[in-house]
């Protein structure tokens, strides 16, 4: 194919940037040739013929990943649509994410897999991978006919927004999902505990008067889930991991060869519940922020590599929900367009993660638990590349936000880091040196 400037368009040389890629463990300074939407060549010549995207000063990277996004539709359009949340991502530098079940009606059977992947095909500004129930309407009581959902596409399960509480229904969870080689991602969170509960369970909320949800609430399921993922040989992946007893418990499955991952959300790793004495829902979200021990703990279980997955836990709900009184406003932040630079500002400047070792969990560790051929600027894979400016502050704002939402507790933060280009199966679908956004 030929442009109108004589260029070839099926061509893009991206030179000087430094292509850091933990799939290959490579971090080095070179120009990576993107033909017919796959990666072609490194330290390819220049070829007059060939558009070229100047990269010097910035890193590029595998497309980023984020396994855990709500994307509302169907069912609550008024906070999120398939449209606005893919462009979302695309604007946070994600070039695929998987989104929640937790929908009306529930992604529970073919049909509603195959609506959002169509709705994802047609209007989707990124790749949208589809996560399923375990339960058929998530009601926890029946298992969801795992076998036809995997063959819908589905590439993993959850009850998220609701834990999967019968132990029972856990087991055979695990047993089915292990057939197909799928995880089941479970929220850990075991309501006999929580109740009404509005924010983590300690002096906090104590002061505050407020009722708490203890750490023991996530902690009983993390390690109830463990032992079923060690008893049946099952892959479980633990969501928004939150507590230091849950990344106590996860390091000492992984060294048992127990097949459990993990993730964090940006919002566990930098806030803790001193945040909600301003009483602003914005600061509500489940699992809740907790203390300083356990951010701490969920900062070094990142950092040691217990920890597989950055995960936004992407959770818009529109204003009128959300600005109510904490009793009432729902839980849950938006999360696609800070998560980015949250993990430069306060996990790679602060010298926690080195930049290979956070952009694994963004892109390959993401794609490996979904079993994705995702994740890698390997020779022949799909070009999906996210080139990012390290250095380059911005502002919080809102009002800029592609999300139809804008329930972000980081409002005004000034965060380093950012997507600047975002290229996907070899196309630029998102270029912030042109339109100087
Ligand atoms: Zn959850
Ligand atoms: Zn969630």
């Amino acid at each position: 194919m030929k442009g109108s400037r004589g260029l070839n368009t099926s061509k893009l040389l991206i030179t000087n940037g430094r292509v850091i890629d933990p799939s290959q463990q490579m971090d080095r300074v070179t120009s990576l040739l993107v033909a017919d939407g796959r990666i072609a060549a490194y330290d390819a010549a220049a070829d007059p013929e060939v558009q070229v995207l100047d990269a010097r000063g910035r890193i590029v990277a595998p497309g980023l990943i984020d396994m855990h996004v709500h994307l509302r539709q169907p069912g609550f359009e008024e906070d999120e649509t398939i449209e606005s949340g893919t462009a979302a991502a695309l604007s946070g530098g994600f070039t695929s994410i998987a989104c929640m079940p937790n929908t009306e009606p529930p992604i529970d059977s073919q049909g509603t897999v195959e609506f959002v992947r169509q709705q994802a095909a047609e209007k989707g500004h990124c790749r949208v991978l589809v996560v399923a129930c375990v339960s058929k309407n998530r009601a926890g009581k029946e298992l969801a006919e795992i076998g036809q959902l995997v063959e819908a596409g589905a590439v993993a399960f959850s009850d998220d927004g609701n834990p999967v509480a019968d132990a029972e229904l856990m087991r055979r969870a695990l047993e089915y999902c292990l057939m197909f080689d799928k995880p089941v991602m479970n929220h850990a969170e075991v309501r006999e505990l929580s109740q009404r509960g509005v924010m983590h369970e300690g002096l906090v909320s104590l002061v505050l008067g407020l009722p708490g949800i203890p750490a023991a609430a996530e902690d009983v399921m993390i390690s109830r889930d463990i032992s079923l993922a060690e008893a049946t040989g099952g892959r479980l992946h633990l969501m928004h991991l939150s507590t230091l007893n849950g990344v106590e418990a996860l390091r000492r499955a992984k060294l048992r060869g127990v097949r459990v991952t993990a993730e964090a959300a940006p919002h566990h790793f930098t806030l803790t519940d001193q945040c909600l004495r301003s009483f602003d829902a914005n600061y509500k979200m489940n699992p809740p922020l907790r203390g300083q021990e356990h951010v701490e703990a969920v900062i070094a279980g990142l950092s040691d590599g217990t920890i597989d997955v950055i995960a936004s836990d992407h959770a818009p709900h529109a204003k009128e929900k959300k600005m109510q009184e904490l009793d009432h406003a729902p839980f849950g932040i938006v999360g696609l367009e800070t998560a980015l630079g949250l993990v430069v500002t306060r996990l790679i400047e602060p010298g926690h993660l080195d930049w290979p070792a956070a952009l694994a969990k963004l892109t390959i560790n993401p794609a490996r638990i979904l079993g994705l051929d995702k994740g890698t600027l390997r020779i022949g894979a799909a070009a999906d590349v996210t080139i990012i400016d390290p250095q380059f502050r911005w502002r919080v704002d809102p009002a800029e936000f592609r999300s139809k939402s804008s329930n972000t507790p980081f409002a005004g933060w000034e965060l380093t880091g950012r997507a600047e280009t975002v290229i996907i199966a070899g196309r630029i679908k998102l270029d912030r040196r042109r339109r100087n956004v």
